[in-house]
């Protein structure tokens, strides 16, 4: 048989967090943070609705402070199925943060998930995709074993230092397949609202490119779930994986279950 065509949806689920490195001026702006309230308040049931309908499993990346705020949205996504995924906990940009800070980011997201879903998580993703100097020192010092950032490549792989492999796999994502681009509006972040046609044509084409020409690779999409959770939008997500589903090979994964598969 064909190998699996891995597919993984690394979702985000920010909520007000996402919106932290604009609280910075002391300005509460609830109305911007209420752009994150909507993921919890009516994005993610449909969203998972959605998710369980198809059978897809997934990655949701989680910030501790939306962990803390949201308990029972957390244990629910643990509960049907899908990878809890570190997130940071306040959504703080690294590069912004000295080393302790940024040690201090990580350790509370974690501890956060810990304690909610009662599984400490092994994925982890930052905001806004960045890394310091510190970042890989700190996230093997966390006994953080997979790493979703980089954009170098189209297939999984393992992080060397000095010719030597470390315990932390890289499954790499890619701005055209991820939401914000086309969707991202408010507080000078994004600017864009584009037709959720236009990102279907993109994302689709990718992933049929991906599955014909490029053995080995994967096709990871990543969602904001304040920004795909509106109902246009979801169903585009869904003619876009039935779209994935009439490809024999197509593997809907998690993160942690992909990274078993890396050398
Ligand atoms: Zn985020």
């Amino acid at each position: 048989m064909d190998a699996p065509f891995p597919v993984i949806f690394g979702i985000c689920l920010d909520a007000e967090a996402g919106w932290s490195r604009l609280l910075a001026d002391g300005n509460p702006r609830p109305i911007l943070k209420s752009q994150g309230a909507y993921a919890v308040r009516e994005g993610l049931e449909p969203l998972l609705n959605l998710l369980d309908h198809h059978s897809v499993v997934s990655s949701f990346f989680i910030p501790g402070q939306t962990v803390d705020r949201y308990p029972e949205a957390t244990r629910m996504i643990h509960q049907r199925g899908h990878e809890v995924a570190a997130h940071g906990y306040d959504h703080l940009a690294l590069l912004k943060l000295s080393k302790e800070q940024e040690r201090d980011e990580l350790v509370r997201g974690i501890e956060s998930i810990t304690s909610v879903v009662g599984r400490r998580p092994v994925s982890w993703r930052a905001p806004g995709w960045e890394f310091t100097d510190s970042t890989f020192d700190l996230l093997l010092d966390a006994e953080i074993s997979i790493s979703t950032n980089f954009q170098d490549c189209s297939s999984p792989y393992r992080h060397v230092r000095d010719g030597a492999p470390l315990p932390l796999v890289e499954i790499p994502v890619h701005w055209h397949l991820a939401d914000a681009p086309y969707f991202l509006y408010g507080g000078g972040l994004g600017g864009t609202i584009d037709t959720p046609s236009t990102a279907y044509e993109n994302w689709s084409e990718e992933f049929l490119a991906l599955y014909d020409d490029r053995p080995g690779s994967i096709f990871h999409l990543t969602l904001h779930v304040q920004l795909i959770g509106h109902p246009g939008r979801l169903r585009m997500v869904e003619r876009l994986i039935k779209l994935i589903k009439s490809k024999p090979r197509a593997t809907f994964m998690r993160c942690d279950e992909l990274a078993t598969q890396v050398a």
